[in-house]
């Protein structure tokens, strides 16, 4: 979608936003506390500097109703057919580790989480970013994937940068930036991830329909362990899909991070549900 619909769209959903942000985010907490500067010549340490930033939802059926994307999936319901998993889902495995959700149903515990029967086409921008950088995303798509039974296609690089105003249409966004233009990104933080939902016309499940992750580029200069560098990308997909912070050390999806670098038993389990919900 293009020209004054299109503009007026963004505008729209961007003052929903607006409004949803002030709803959620005080009530959750907007960043997490942030303890005092580790040494940044510990890369493990510095791995710690992982947050959470609370996405905003589209949470009107209005938004919804003005998308052409959804007339496919009206078409199925009218035929009584119904749309087919990508990918077949994952077994849950069980553990003792910890895992929570980004978001729940309104009415429900079920998890908000992104549509097992649509690709989630990820996009990079390459302004600012390292020179592993597709690697790093590629390789997250690869293990996210891996865990939630959700498809991901890398389409490529964008110059798009404008992680506020994203509409329902968009790739997801992931680049390299700085507090200046990401002021998520401040003191100590290594990245950013979230995605927007959207309630579907008449009720429904939420679902998320696109999102964003940013990693500091300062953080990104200085650390030189590929482990950790794959981490910190895993660890902000893992909030794209759904899953956020836990206590547990033993999770890639603890706040602080830097105890292990990849997703542990409980973050599997999360992720395995999240890609489990049915199709919209
Ligand atoms: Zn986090």
């Amino acid at each position: 979608m293009f020209g004054a619909r299109r503009r007026r769209q963004r505008e729209m959903e961007r003052r929903l936003r607006e409004l949803d942000w002030l709803d959620q985010n005080y009530g959750l907490g907007y960043l997490p506390p942030v303890p005092p500067p580790p040494p940044r010549k510990d890369p493990s340490r510095l791995a710690g500097a992982i947050a959470l930033v609370i996405v905003a939802g589209v949470t009107t059926s209005a938004v919804f109703a003005m998308q052409p994307g959804i007339f496919p999936d009206r078409v199925h319901e009218l035929l009584g057919t119904s749309p087919e998993r990508l990918l077949p889902a994952r077994d849950i495995p069980s553990g003792p580790g910890e895992f929570s959700f980004m978001a729940t149903q309104p009415e429900s515990d079920d998890p908000v989480g992104y549509d097992p029967c649509q690709v989630i086409e990820v996009a990079l921008n390459v302004e600012g970013a390292p020179e592993d950088a597709q690697h790093l995303v590629e390789t997250a798509i690869d293990n996210t994937s891996q865990a939630t039974g959700l498809r991901f296609e890398f389409i490529g690089t964008t110059e798009d940068r404008d992680f506020e105003n994203m509409g329902m249409d968009d790739p997801v966004l992931v680049m390299w930036s700085d507090e200046d233009e990401a002021p998520d990104l401040a003191e100590e933080i290594a990245g950013v991830g979230g995605s927007y939902r959207v309630s579907p016309f008449g009720g429904g499940k939420q679902r998320y329909v696109t999102g964003f992750v940013i990693l500091d580029r300062d953080a990104y200069d200085d650390m030189r362990s590929g482990a950790m560098r794959q981490a910190i990308v895993d660890h902000e997909f893992g909030h794209l899909v759904g899953l956020g912070h836990v206590d547990d050390p033993r999770q890639l999806m603890h706040e602080r991070g830097g105890f292990v670098t990849a997703y542990g038993d409980g973050d599997l389990a999360g992720l395995a549900q999240l890609g489990a919900i049915d199709c919209r």
